[in-house]
């Protein structure tokens, strides 16, 4: 049984105690239209079981929501909507744009000109030099555990 958390709309829909377009579902994720469409196709992946951040899954349990991602993605492609492209996007954290604290993929089809983008923030396009690259690197591999 998926970890359920009463006051999420991601655990309602997984339950079926809140109404969702459902495309697809297996053992441990599902996916299901998104109800304010960025683009039309515009579909969310999640993990049945209850988690508010990437890094909250269990160990080994991410893997089969890229998978499910990935079978949306080739859908989009067949599915005759408008696509001919795809984005994954995954706002993680607040500050990230996640309003839904329920471990979620974007799945966006993309076309020439149909107005997405994505603004970076006013470092980029500075290309540090290969010191500072590597003391950023050395940070994250010293944080990193086999959690
Ligand atoms: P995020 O900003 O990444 O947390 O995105 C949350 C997304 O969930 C938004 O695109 C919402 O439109 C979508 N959403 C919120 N409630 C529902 C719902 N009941 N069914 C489908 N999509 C939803
Ligand atoms: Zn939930």
């Amino acid at each position: 049984m998926p970890v359920s958390v009463p006051d999420c709309i991601f655990c309602k829909i997984v339950k079926r105690d809140a109404p969702a377009s459902i495309v697809f579902e297996d053992e441990t994720t599902m996916a299901f239209m998104d109800i304010r469409p960025m683009i039309p196709g515009h579909t969310l992946v999640i993990p049945k079981s209850h988690a508010a951040y990437l890094e909250d899954l269990p160990k080994g349990s991410s893997g089969p929501i890229l998978e499910t991602a990935r079978k949306v993605a080739a859908a989009l492609r067949r599915s005759g909507l408008r696509c001919e492209a795809v984005n994954l996007w995954l706002a993680n954290g607040r500050a990230a744009g996640q309003e839904v604290f329920h471990v979620h993929f974007h799945v966006l089809p993309r076309f020439h000109g149909d107005g997405f983008g994505m603004r970076a923030g006013p470092d980029y396009g500075r290309m540090p030099e290969r010191a500072e690259l590597e003391s950023t690197a050395e940070k994250i591999r010293h944080a990193i555990v086999n959690q």
